[in-house]
């Protein structure tokens, strides 16, 4: 049967990591968490002192930075010049330096090769926020979630509540502000690509809503 490559687009807590992974274990498909990239461009940018607008810095940056996945028992690792940096990348300030690193089109021109050299072999879930829009205009499935901002704001926190300090209220803030960043940026903006299958998870669980996705990839494996 044909391998597809299968998109999920959407603004953070909208459950798009937790419904790739499951999704991708039924299909016996590679799952790619391609936001994770960003934090490891945002990662390394810190580490060298440079600003989240400073494009010659970030060239820089990105000019010697090997970024792989490797699948091992704990799941998705990313290996960023050889060190495993998968524990270092959640913290809330490299999200908000990921968020605002994306905006700039020398971050997204070299992650843009690196994702579709991920999915060259196919047979993967990609989740993201310009998957279906831009990085694979002609995936097979597109999928967009989202959720109200109370209930991604929710999600997230309960997410990190073990392993952060901040209340409900500052991720509340944090999400609004990523939310504003991904989607206003000019470029590879957060938006559903037209052609993409729209579910709201607020009032859906996981289960129901990796059903739904199931059911569209159903139908379009058999049509293949
Ligand atoms: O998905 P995650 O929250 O880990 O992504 C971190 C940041 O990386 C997002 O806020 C977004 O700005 C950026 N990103 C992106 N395009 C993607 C994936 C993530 O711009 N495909």
């Amino acid at each position: 049967m044909k391998r597809l490559i299968i998109t999920i687009d959407g603004p953070s807590g909208a459950g798009k990591t937790t419904v790739s992974k499951i999704l991708a274990g039924r299909l016996e498909y590679r799952y790619i968490d391609t936001g994770a990239l960003y934090r490891g461009v945002a990662l390394e940018a810190i580490s060298a002192d440079i600003n989240p607008d400073d494009d010659a810095g970030l060239e820089n940056i990105c000019s010697s930075l090997k970024m792989k996945f490797v699948y091992g028992e704990k799941g998705l690792r990313l290996i960023s010049n050889d060190s495993n940096i998968t524990d270092k990348i959640r913290t809330p300030e490299i999200s908000m330096f990921a968020s605002a690193a994306s905006a700039r089109p020398v971050v997204r021109n070299f992650l843009l090769e690196l994702q579709r050299e991920l999915g060259r072999e196919k047979g993967v879930v990609f989740e993201g926020r310009d998957m279906g829009t831009v990085v694979f205009p002609d995936a097979d499935v597109k999928f967009y979630l989202d959720a109200s901002h109370k209930t991604r704001s929710l999600r997230r926190y309960q997410e990190l509540e073990s392993e952060t300090s901040q209340t409900l209220k500052s991720v509340e803030k944090d999400i609004k502000r990523r939310d504003k960043n991904d989607s206003a940026r000019d470029i590879a903006p957060l938006k559903a690509a037209e052609d993409a299958v729209i579910i709201d998870s607020t009032h859906l669980s996981v289960h129901d809503v990796v059903d739904r996705m199931m059911s569209v990839i159903g139908n379009m494996r058999y049509i293949k």
